[in-house]
């Protein structure tokens, strides 16, 4: 017998994980509006969430008065029967077992509402959301298209699907054109598959061009609006709604746990496309569905978030002020990715691209040491070299917190 541990390969990639300045782990006792608190009671300006309205960090959850208020509409509070029946608060089994309430019911209805779709559906993440639907629609006799730079689960649902699959280059519509012009014909169905916004760049899909392209060579567009919704648009729809293609693009995927500070997916659609979902879609038939306190939470948000104009354009001042700024102060060593149109200098995930792993850890943690939490983003959810600091932004934020930022980031050389 050896007495070698059947765990050792696990140990290795660890340590090598280690060697790489890799490692991850942070443990965050709580929030505190725009600061989060550490397990060692360390208090920081929070540049790491996601929660992009404010909806965590100002409590809003759970506040029905006040100016920026949930609206509850009479008829979730009489159907659901109030909050009272959310105490036991899992949703014990799978949507078609007996897991879906009549929360999930209002909030997948809200959802299409807001998105102006046929139906809609929910998940228990965004990341079941955008896996499970590529891989149940994209079928065998299909070709995927998807953008290079798609979000980790954009990408485990194509190489979950059956379909044929392109990876195109960033936002390269000249060379989605180029294949269809030459393939099309090889398939049954062709889907675009993009982020709206790209995480990790803060950059946004070219969604005129690519419909114009699906529209040319009878190609469907699927996108992921998990950054847009609640932050983009007139009404919070997202990519889509702000470039006035959501009738161009059928399939719309999203998620409950940025912008809508709650937890979650979903997919909003042709009612034939969700009903296929509900009845084939592997993340949502075999887990167990989002739980009905949620489910509740997020619908009062989804029904609220249109009228949250202030918000928006709060953050995304936010997002101008720190993109104009940072360009001018930055150091060397350091880069900023150029917005290309206004929209785009609006969205507040702002990357610095620092290169190296370990100095982009070593940025991040002098930057603890001045009271601001700042992830450093490194391989592989980045590409090699390109190890980042994302600041993400929200509505909780005020401006001299991000000049405060800005400062702490001119004094690191
Ligand atoms: N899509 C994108 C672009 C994301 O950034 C994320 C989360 N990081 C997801 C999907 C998954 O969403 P969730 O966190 O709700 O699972």
């Amino acid at each position: 017998m050896s007495d070698r541990s059947p765990f050792d390969d696990f140990a290795a990639s660890l340590d090598q994980m280690s060697s790489l300045g890799r490692r991850r782990r942070l443990v965050v006792q709580s929030v505190s509006g725009p600061y989060l608190v550490t397990a060692q009671s360390v208090r920081l300006l929070n540049f790491g969430g996601n929660d992009y309205l404010g909806v965590v960090a100002d409590g809003l959850a759970h506040r029905s008065s006040g100016p920026t208020a949930l609206s509850v509409p009479d008829s979730a509070e009489e159907e659901s029967g109030g909050d009272e029946d959310l105490v036991a608060c899992g949703a014990t089994a799978s949507a078609l077992v007996c897991g879906w309430t009549p929360h999930h019911e209002q909030l997948a209805a809200a959802i299409a509402r807001a998105e102006g779709t046929e139906a809609a559906v929910v998940f228990p993440s965004g990341y079941a959301a955008c896996s499970g639907t590529i891989a149940t629609l994209c079928r065998q006799g299909d070709l995927i298209l998807s953008d290079q730079l798609n979000h980790a689960s954009l990408i485990d649902g194509c190489r979950a699907s059956n379909a044929e699959r392109e990876i195109y280059p960033h936002c390269d519509v000249e060379c989605v054109d180029r294949i269809l012009s030459e393939r099309r014909g090889e398939f049954r169905r062709v889907w675009i598959v993009t982020d709206g916004v790209f995480s990790m760049d803060g950059d946004t899909a070219p969604l005129y061009d690519l419909v114009r392209v699906a529209r040319e060579h009878d190609a469907q567009i699927l996108v992921d609006e998990a950054h847009g919704t609640g932050v983009l648009g007139p009404r919070g729809g997202g990519l889509c709604e702000a470039m006035g293609v959501q009738q161009e693009i059928a399939v719309r995927i999203g998620t409950l746990s940025k912008a809508v500070g709650h937890q979650g997916g979903f997919v909003a659609g042709p009612r034939v496309v969700i009903d296929y979902l509900i009845q084939f879609c592997r993340t949502l038939i075999f887990s167990t569905a989002l739980s009905p306190r949620t489910a509740a939470g997020a619908h009062r948000v989804i029904t609220s978030m249109a009228d949250w104009n202030e918000r928006r354009e709060h953050v995304a001042s936010l997002a101008v002020h720190l993109r104009r700024k940072i360009v001018d102060c930055l150091p060397d060593e350091f880069s900023a990715v150029v917005p290309v149109s206004e929209l785009d200098e609006g969205i507040p995930i702002v990357p610095i691209i620092v290169g190296d792993d370990a100095r982009a850890v070593e940025i991040s943690e002098r930057l603890r040491e001045r009271g601001f939490y700042v992830p450093a983003i490194r391989p592989p959810t980045v590409p090699e070299g390109t190890a980042r600091l994302r600041v993400s932004l929200s509505a909780a934020h005020r401006l001299e917190h991000v000049d405060g930022l800005i400062d702490a980031i001119k004094s690191i050389s």
